[in-house]
């Protein structure tokens, strides 16, 4: 699906955005990835809707990536006597617990018995998305007692974060292997992983996928925060998950974090996503606040490659409405020459490959001549990542034969991706393949020239080393690929 924007958007769906006609409407209004949220809806759900995503995949020769995000380590409390729960007060003492006994005013259980391992008097205890705060007292091998900082009501099964401390829980539980299991066997493009702690977490479900998706990584948590030069180097994709980040630290830390976290992504040249709360209101009104627009205006001029929309789009009143604002900020960002000039600026060359040397060729090429496109033959996908972390001027079209590479790259800046039909084994065919690409899209046209960049020997992944400028001239468009 052609666009007029670089920056790519991903929708969450739900009731909201259950059938086709919806689904539909979401690609064709500007949602280039849909996520697929494991924890809610069973798989009967899950699978009705990956098969309409690849329907309308199919029907509008468009390819889509599909994110399917595991739910996590997620804590929660047990539950309490009362169904209204309890209301904890300043100053107070609470006691978490393994007993499964009714909680009061004095107790709860807390059944994850790895924790009380992991804590420390000190630590802090965050429930219900950090309304309530508790700090550790005294804590033994089955209980933590309390002093309450920040009061509030506590009911039944209420989420709990423990910000201080890493941790000993499995990063993948019981429920998310079975999960994971599933959905790559449906078939699905992109597995996020929830809060991520290290980077073994991330080698753990790489195992698991054995090749079937590629793995982006959430990051929630401080620890992650801590941890992520080393959790980009062993994953394919990050996720700025604001919402539990939001929680585990103080919400002023978030956005230095977020600018952080994209500048190194890119210069990884790995696809990162800003999520969570972007046009919260949307949920409800057909018009987002101000600051909304705003802070996804940032999102798109710090250099990310996707922003993310999650109840808007999956549980809202107006998801086409939330998409086509996303769609129309990105398009007013991208057409302001501030936009350009900060891209540039934070442009960070520091591969020293020969595939680095070439794809910062197109781009000069791209800046400084009247070329159209640049299309990168890529059937592994390194080329067009790096391209992509290149953010050139002029649009990147994405060629392979092998489609799970053109879904995958779906996610990334600036890529427009063909599927192509033919297997190419020489340059020449992946010149003719290009130049029908750029003409069959309608990012060129006739006579127009186009960068196109390639690796010989073919399939062989990061072996970039060849680039061409070529015409999109009748001969090569029509020409037969035995030529
Ligand atoms: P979630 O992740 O929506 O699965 O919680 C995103 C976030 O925490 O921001
Ligand atoms: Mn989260």
């Amino acid at each position: 699906m052609k666009r007029d924007r670089n920056v790519k958007i991903v929708a969450t769906l739900g009731p909201a955005s259950n059938d086709y006609e919806m689904i539909r409407a979401l690609h064709e209004a500007g949602a280039d990835v849909f996520r697929l949220n494991m924890s809610h809806g069973d798989h009967e759900e899950i699978r009705a809707r990956h098969e309409i995503i690849r329907k309308v995949e199919d029907d509008l020769k468009s390819p889509i990536a599909i994110l399917a995000d595991l739910q996590g380590p997620k804590l929660r409390v047990g539950v309490f006597a009362s169904d209204d729960g309890e209301d904890l007060e300043v100053g107070q003492s609470f006691r978490l617990d393994l007993d499964d006994a009714p909680g009061t005013k004095d107790r709860v259980q807390l059944p994850h018995k790895e924790i009380f391992d992991a804590l420390e008097p000190g630590a802090h205890l965050l429930v219900n998305d950090g309304k309530i705060k508790l700090k550790v007292k005294d804590c033994g091998r089955d209980f933590a007692d309390c002093e309450v900082v920040v009061g509030g009501t506590i009911s039944n099964r209420k989420g709990v974060n423990v910000p201080d401390v890493v941790l000993p829980l499995a990063a993948l539980s019981e429920k998310d292997r079975k999960d994971l299991e599933f959905v790559c066997e449906l078939g699905v493009d992109w597995l996020a992983l929830s809060f991520v702690q290290r980077p073994a977490d991330v080698d753990e479900a790489r195992k698991l996928a054995k090749g079937r998706a590629a793995i982006l990584s959430k990051i929630e948590k401080p620890a992650a925060v801590k941890a992520f030069d080393d959790i980009l180097a062993v994953s394919d994709g990050i996720m700025v998950a604001r919402g539990d980040l939001g929680v585990e630290l103080p919400v002023q830390n978030v956005p230095p974090i977020q600018k952080q976290l994209i500048r190194k992504s890119r210069a990884a040249a790995k696809p990162v996503i800003v999520a969570t709360q972007m046009l919260e209101s949307m949920i409800e009104s057909p018009m987002p606040t101000r600051a909304e627009v705003s802070d996804v205006a940032t999102a798109i001029y710090e250099g990310t490659d996707a922003i993310m929309l999650s109840a808007e789009s999956a549980a809202g009143d107006f998801p086409i409405e939330a998409v086509t604002t996303m769609n129309n900020v990105a398009v007013e960002v991208e057409q302001d020459p501030t936009y350009t000039d900060i891209i540039e600026a934070s442009r960070k060359t520091s591969g020293k490959t020969v595939a680095d040397g070439i794809v910062a060729a197109a781009r000069e090429i791209a800046e400084t001549s009247d070329v159209k496109a640049i299309c990168c033959y890529s059937q592994s996908g390194t080329t067009a990542l790096l391209t992509s972390r290149e953010r050139p001027r002029v649009p990147i079209i994405v060629l392979s034969s092998d489609a799970n590479t053109t879904r995958r790259l779906s996610l990334s800046w600036g890529t427009n991706c063909v599927e192509s039909v033919v297997v190419v084994d020489r340059f020449k065919t992946a010149v003719i393949e290009a130049v029908r690409a750029a003409v069959g899209t309608g990012l060129a046209t006739k006579d127009d020239m186009v960068v196109v960049t390639a690796g010989v020997p073919f399939n062989t992944p990061g072996s970039t080393n060849i680039l061409r400028v070529a015409p999109c001239d009748e001969s090569l468009i029509f020409a037969g690929s035995s030529e």
